[in-house]
């Protein structure tokens, strides 16, 4: 049997390498950062990743899956080329170990002039990044002896609708991108070994922090001051990376008569002053909220395998709400809904919040969300179009309100409610509940329709529980924040 080391690349250091030798340096030298323990959001990606494999394999009939723990490396090879070696034609999670990299191939086809190596994705499209994992594999693959003619990844087909529109998957030919950058393959892993073999890597903080995705040590290498390029708004890690090649790293580097959005001006005159800026604006832009209002929030779920009729791969649905509604004797009334079980929650969920909001004149919400969510009801829930139409006309957001007139130093440049809450309305928080969060959310909605059967009653109920108290959260965080800019505008 073939000894492995322990110390070498694989598929996923690789890529990780390409992207920044520092961060790779961390993954395998502290395994267990905290920062790279996988939060319930990403093990919820790669348990909807492992569905879209396990779909994927339907299309290989016959293909042999190399079943045995991942971390049984030398017996995973050995069984690949024992399928090998009996003709199997496919073969799922091939593995292989060539030039101290070992990599497990999603499909491994036999042709007639030797092998297609696949690549399945949940993703519903082809990514540039698609390219280095498949390049890396058709290096080992080839050092291993094995005749690669073709390359494919098969991904996710955005036209595709629950539950027959359309083929699940698509498959793209990536042979010629493969072979272009499969030269830079060998170098790339010299390198990496080599940086591995030393210590901890000097790199500059720049774009690649986050691109193809978000370093998980973005924490450890950007600075942390309020002050920070990146902080400034409508500027993320690749817009921060182009200021600081410009030599420009503080916001308050910047001239006061730097062309920026209005919301960044603001920003910069707060930083420069250290204070609240309201603008005069503010009570004109508050006065269509001087009606009988309502407050609304929407929860949804995401999955990659679409699960209600007309959904395509990765599409939202609501599936839960809340709503407060002011009582006319300066109180409020509550109304929520929660899905249960794994029927399409949307009709049931569009009349008890038709229901809800029947006597408001105007009803809250925060960011366009909610208006794109209801507007989408009015197409899967069509016998209610006319009602959902007309809370469509009534939504009110309270987003660009803030945005356009109002800037705290705490905001950081962003204006979610997570950052705005905090800074105008410091004594409410979502510091009790153990759901803070709307990807969170949206993991455990599909958690509690789609698993069920794998809560105890007590867990299902304390999920529920714990959902319905995060959206109930979201409308007063509005009703309180509406008091606030009030507060601000006199
Ligand atoms: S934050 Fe940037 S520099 Fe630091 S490890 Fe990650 S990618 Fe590398």
């Amino acid at each position: 049997m073939t000894a492995i080391p322990k110390l070498r690349l694989s598929k996923s250091r690789f890529t990780t390498g390409v992207q920044c030798h520092r961060y790779l340096w961390w993954k395998v030298h502290e395994p267990n950062a905290e920062e790279l323990q996988p939060d319930i959001v990403l093990r919820d990606r790669f348990y909807q990743g492992s569905q879209v494999g396990a779909l994927a394999t339907e299309h290989f009939p016959g293909g042999t899956p190399i079943a045995l723990p991942f971390y049984e490396v030398e017996e995973r090879v050995e069984a690949t080329r024992k399928a090998l070696d009996e003709g199997a034609p496919s073969i799922f999670e091939a593995a292989f170990f060539a030039d101290t990299t070992y990599v497990a191939v999603d499909v491994l086809e036999r042709l007639d002039d030797g092998f297609r190596l696949i690549e399945v994705k949940s993703s519903s499209s082809q990514k540039d990044e698609h390219i280095l994992d498949a390049a890396v594999q058709k290096h080992v693959l080839t050092s291993s002896g094995l005749d690669v003619v073709a390359c494919e990844i098969m991904h996710l087909n955005k036209e595709f609708r629950h539950p027959d529109q359309g083929a699940l998957f698509v498959r793209t030919d990536v042979t010629t991108p493969v072979d272009e950058y499969l030269s830079r393959v060998e170098p790339e892993i010299r390198a990496q070994l080599a940086i591995l073999d030393g210590k901890l890597p000097d790199i500059a903080i720049g774009s690649h922090c986050f691109e193809p995705r978000e370093c998980p040590f973005v924490g450890r290498c950007w600075p942390d001051s309020p002050d920070h390029i990146i902080k400034l708004y409508n500027v993320g890690g690749v817009k921060a990376a182009q200021y600081m090649d410009r030599g420009v790293h503080w916001i308050s580097d910047l001239p006061d008569d730097a062309k920026l959005p209005h919301a960044a001006q603001r920003q910069l005159r707060s930083i420069k002053t250290g204070q609240v800026i309201v603008e005069r604006g503010l009570a004109k832009a508050l006065e269509p909220f001087d009606v009988r209002l309502g407050h609304l929030d929407f929860e949804t779920i995401q999955r990659a395998v679409p699960v209600w009729d007309g959904l395509g791969p990765w599409h939202q649905a609501a599936a839960q709400f809340s709503y407060h509604q002011e009582d006319g004797t300066g109180g409020f009334t509550h109304a929520e809904h929660l899905a249960e079980g794994p029927r399409d929650a949307r009709p049931a969920l569009a009349r008890a919040m038709i229901e809800a909001t029947a006597d408001a004149e105007r009803v809250v919400h925060y960011s366009p969300f909610e208006k794109t969510r209801i507007k989408n009801l009015q197409q899967v829930v069509p016998e209610l179009a006319a009602e959902l139409k007309q809370l469509e006309s009534k939504l009110i957001d309270l987003l660009p309100v803030i945005r356009n007139n109002v800037y705290h130093p705490e905001f950081q440049g962003r204006f979610s409610l997570k950052y705005v809450l905090p800074a105008l309305v410091p004594e409410l928080t979502y510091d009790d509940l153990v759901i803070v969060d709307g990807m969170v959310a949206s993991v455990e909605i599909a958690r509690l329709l789609f698993v069920a059967g794998k809560l105890s009653p007590e867990q299902h109920e304390r999920t529920r529980h714990d959902l319905l108290e995060y959206c109930k959260r979201d409308t007063w965080a509005t009703v309180k924040v509406l008091e606030k800019l009030r507060e601000l505008a006199r």
